[in-house]
Parts: C-alpha cells; structure tokens; sequence
C-alpha cells in the first residue's frame, strides 16, 4: 500500500527528475516520443505479475485468461493496423525483433545483406559488434556519394555476388522513403526473403504517410515506441503462415521466455490509438513539422543530407557551419534541446565526433508543436551552431542561456503530462 515516493524516495526523485526534464526539453530524438497516459497506466498495471509463456490458448501456465484477452486485442489491432495476416507482439524490443527473425530463418553462417550502420542502417542488419554480425556472414550496402540515396545498384551487385538467404531493408537514420517494390525484385533475382525493418516509420506506415512494405516484404518487424507511439518493444508481421510459425516458435521459446504482459497491454493500446483519426493527421503533422525543420535549418545555412526529408527524421550536415556533432549535441543540450550526434554518409569523423546531428519531429508533434514552433525551433539550432562556429566546443553561454529561457517558456506553453 505504500508510495512509491515514501517507500523509495531515492528511486522516485529520478523519476521526477527525468519527468522534470521531459516538460521543459524540447525532445528532439528521432526514435523517441511520449506516450498517451493510457499507454503509461496499462505499462504499469497488474499484468506485471503474470507468467504467460507460450500465446493465447495455449500457455505453459494456468490463469492465463485475461492476459490472453490482452494480448489479443494487441494481435488483431496490429494486424488491422498494417494490414496483414499474422503479428507476434511479444518481442521485448526492435532488436529481438530481428533476432527473432534471423532464428526462424537463418542458421548461424547464412550469409544476410543489410545496410551498414555508417550509412544508416542499424546494429543489428549485420554490423561487426552485433550477433547480426558476428553469427552470420554479414555483407553490407550503402548510399551513393552523390546524393546520400541508397545504392540500389550496389544492393543488386552485392546480392548477385554472395547470394544472401535474407535481404534487410530499412535503417535508424533514413529521411527518405525505401523503395520496396525494387528490394523486393532485387531479393527475387537471388531468390533471397526480404524483410523490412521498419521501427522509425511504422506510425507512419500505419497511418498512410508512408508506402507499406506489404505486400513486398516476407517479414516485417517494428519496435512500437517510436512514431508508433507505443510502449517499448518490438514485433514481428507476415502474410506467410510457415513464416508466422517459424517466428512464433524463435520468439518463445527460441530467444525469450515469458512475454512482458505489461507491455503487451500497452502495446494493445498504443495500436488502439493508432487505428483511430487524429492518429492520421498526427502523422500528417510529423511530416510537414519535419519538412519545416528542415527548410528553416537550411535557410540558416546548415546542410541537411538528401536535401531534405519526406518521413520524421533528417540527417544535419554541420560541415557548411565546421562545427561536430558530438560538440553540437552538447551545446544544445546546454539550451535544452536534446538530440544525438549521428554519423552522415562517408562521415570524416570518428563516430564519437561526428559531423552530423539526427533530429525528428515524433515527439515535438506529439507535445502540439506546428510548423511555426518547428521554425523557431530550428532558429535556435542556427543561433547554438553559430554560437559553437565562432567561440569553439564551449559555444556562446549568452546565446545558449538565451534560447534555454525562451525553450522553457515554448514548453510552458505547450504542459506535457499535466496530469501527474
Ligand atoms: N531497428 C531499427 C531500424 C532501429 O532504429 C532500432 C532502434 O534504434 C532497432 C531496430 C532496435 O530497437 P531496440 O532499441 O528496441 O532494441
């Protein structure tokens, strides 16, 4: 019966402290969001306590019965939502999403072709540090030099050469729309399965504000806390029933055991919200915030790689400015932006330096900021980066305390949580 603030206060004065930090930041990452109270009180619900191996109707513990409701409900709105035949909720995360998928469909050995880490792609499509990259001969594709597009000529060429069993597409730093249709005739030609990772754009997919990687993909898998607005966590999808079993089998009890029925409520939520209308039109406002971001930063003189964005998240090039990026994530955090260096295609620098920053309009948009707060916003960005371009790593204090203040008083204006 006791609080959590009496029972814990050293635990509960980080939470506040983090929530603190949320209401007066404005939150730029582009794999984050904030999610509904509704999301956060399934997520801390009752179904903490409960053991539930196996899937609905057929668990390796008894009292089962309104978990299985639970996850249910997170099945049939996901596969609704995507437009699909079968979803395994139950991955803990977007990285045993994949994994889950690499244990279905591979044996250690096989050799996969995913995007490389450096031009966007993520840990776990075959980079060196990963399992992805360690248990399987992992060959990686890229983006062309002159336009930071994905190479797809470089795809085929590198799918002729090793004849991968799995083709992965989709990354952590993408601004432009993957063109599944040719991924899919080049998985085809080397009688490769392809599965779409599409953890940053999912809230889009779901919303139709970007293509769908059905009916092209064998597999696709998500994590739901990012545009999907949803709990942390992962899933899986399919149209192929053989594909569905395999996965199910890999997720339980091949990597995972007993699902996090918690998460697996909130998830039933977050895909509940998503099915309705205002999540359209969030999605809608997520582009045009993120195509605003853009411009105004350009016209402020910074770079933006591939000239721009047509999905949440773009890829700053400071170099026009010479300042770093891990310099730059500083200074802005110094003002109560927050972001992360991200390494741009054929980065110079080191991926702890960085030439580039990653921002994304998910979580702003969520808070109510349009596409005027968006300008403002990439404004003091501008004013920071000069501030870094004329004094060094230590930045203009005056400039940075500057736009701190007005940063606080845009979030006054715009209560997150008011509730709690
Ligand atoms: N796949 C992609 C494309 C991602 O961007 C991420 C997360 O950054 C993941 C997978 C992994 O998700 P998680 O961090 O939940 O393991």
């Amino acid at each position: 019966t006791e609080s959590l603030s009496s029972r814990d206060p050293e635990l509960f004065a980080s939470i506040t402290g983090e929530l603190g930090r949320q209401r007066h930041e404005i939150e730029l990452i582009a794999s984050e969001n904030i999610v509904s109270r509704a999301v956060m009180e399934a997520q801390g619900s009752v179904m903490t306590n409960k053991y539930a191996e196996g899937y609905p109707g057929r668990r390796y513990y008894g009292g089962c019965d309104w978990v299985d409701v639970a996850e249910n409900l997170a099945i049939a709105r996901a596969k609704e939502l995507f437009g699909c035949e079968f979803a395994n909720v139950q991955p803990n995360s977007g990285s045993q999403a994949n994994q889950g998928v690499y244990q279905a469909l591979l044996t250690p050995g096989d050799t996969i072709l995913g995007m490389s880490l450096d031009a966007g792609g993520h840990l776990t499509h075959g980079a060196k540090p990963n399992q992805s990259g360690k248990w399987f001969n992992a060959i990686q594709y890229g983006v062309r030099q002159q336009d930071s597009r994905i190479d797809y000529d470089q795809v085929q060429e590198l799918a002729n050469e090793h004849k991968p069993k799995l083709i992965i597409a989709g990354g952590s730093a993408i601004p432009r729309q993957v063109d599944f249709a040719k991924m899919r005739e080049i998985a085809d030609s080397v009688g490769a399965l392809l599965m779409v990772d599409m953890a940053h754009f999912a809230g889009l997919v779901a919303a139709g504000e970007h293509p769908s990687p059905f009916p092209y993909a064998d597999v696709a898998t998500t994590t739901t806390h990012k545009t999907l607005r949803g709990p942390r966590g992962g899933m899986i999808l399919t149209n192929n029933e053989e594909i569905a079993k395999k996965v199910n089998s890999a997720i339980f009890p091949g990597i995972q055991g007993g699902p996090l029925m918690h998460v697996i409520a909130a998830k039933a939520v977050a895909f509940g919200e998503a099915l309705r209308p205002e999540f359209k039109a969030y999605q809608k406002q997520v582009r045009a915030n993120a195509v605003a971001l853009a411009d105004q930063l350009m016209k402020g003189g910074l770079d933006i790689v591939t000239g721009g964005t047509d999905t949440h998240v773009m890829l700053v090039d400071l170099r026009p400015k010479g300042v770093k990026g891990n310099a730059t994530e500083k200074a802005l955090g110094r003002a109560h932006i927050t972001c992360n260096k991200n390494g741009i295609p054929f980065d110079p620098e080191k991926p702890m330096v960085t030439s580039g920053v990653r921002l994304g309009t998910p979580a702003g948009t969520t808070r109510g900021f349009g596409e005027a707060e968006f300008r403002q916003i990439a404004d003091w960005i501008v004013e920071v980066v000069d501030g870094l371009a004329a004094n060094g790593e230590e930045g203009n204090g005056e400039v940075e305390a500057k736009v701190k203040a007005e940063v606080e008083a845009l979030c006054k204006q715009f209560p997150l949580y008011p509730e709690l």
